[in-house]
């Protein structure tokens, strides 16, 4: 009776070290508790961590499914009442309407992802998802420089900002991320701005 009222889309957000994945752990382990049928998806690429859980920087951890496209969230979220996204970022635009799909019949889809990649531009599908989602959460991490309110992920190679014209995606790289607030933010290369201006 109550399920088809249950569906819903929920956006976590914000920059790396903010606790996305903390807070989609959280809001699904209490679905659990609820006894509701639940699954987290992460993207296949993610395996910083662990190949198959979910672990935030915090080392709190929940199970999640590894999954290449948004077609394979599509085909395995039947039959649960819940399902979380973890860096969702990453998949493919699909990702969008699988969500909205699943949340019109009757399915809780919690996304959590950063809104913005190192250059401060909007990450990926995340933004078509807070467009079309019910419940929108930003989170800001603490500024790894000054301690005040972080809402960018500063991308540092070898200790210094990294040009703009890098790869977005660089899982295992050797480079660093920090979380930092707008007075804290570098940005990269100065010509690499003017190039992105023009693009
Ligand atoms: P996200 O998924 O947004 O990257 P996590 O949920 O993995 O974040 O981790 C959040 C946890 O990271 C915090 O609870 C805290 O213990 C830890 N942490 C480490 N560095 C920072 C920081 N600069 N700001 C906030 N939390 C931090
Ligand atoms: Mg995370
Ligand atoms: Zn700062």
């Amino acid at each position: 009776m109550t399920h088809l009222h249950s569906g819903r889309l929920e956006v976590v957000c914000g920059p790396m070290f903010s606790g996305k994945s903390e807070e989609l752990i959280r809001r699904l382990t209490r679905a659990k508790i609820a006894r509701q049928r639940v699954r987290i998806f992460k993207p296949q690429l993610d395996d910083r961590y662990d190949a198959t859980d979910i672990v935030s920087h915090a080392g709190v951890r929940m199970p999640a499914t590894p999954v290449a496209s948004s077609a394979d969230i599509a085909r395995l979220a039947a039959g649960h009442d819940a399902i979380g996204i973890d860096e969702v970022q990453f998949f493919d635009e699909g990702v969008v309407e699988v969500a909205v799909h699943l949340a019109d019949n009757g399915v809780r889809v919690v996304c959590a992802g950063l809104d913005t990649d190192f250059r401060r531009l909007p990450f990926g599908p995340l933004p078509l998802l807070l467009a079309r989602a019910e419940s929108v959460t930003k989170l800001q991490a603490v500024c790894h420089s000054c301690g005040g309110e972080a809402v960018y992920t500063q991308r540092l190679v070898n200790g210094r900002p990294a040009p703009f014209s890098g790869e977005t995606v660089q899982i295992g790289a050797l480079d660093a991320y920090e979380a930092r607030c707008r007075q804290c933010y570098q940005p990269g290369h100065a010509g690499d701005v003017a190039a992105l201006r023009l693009a």
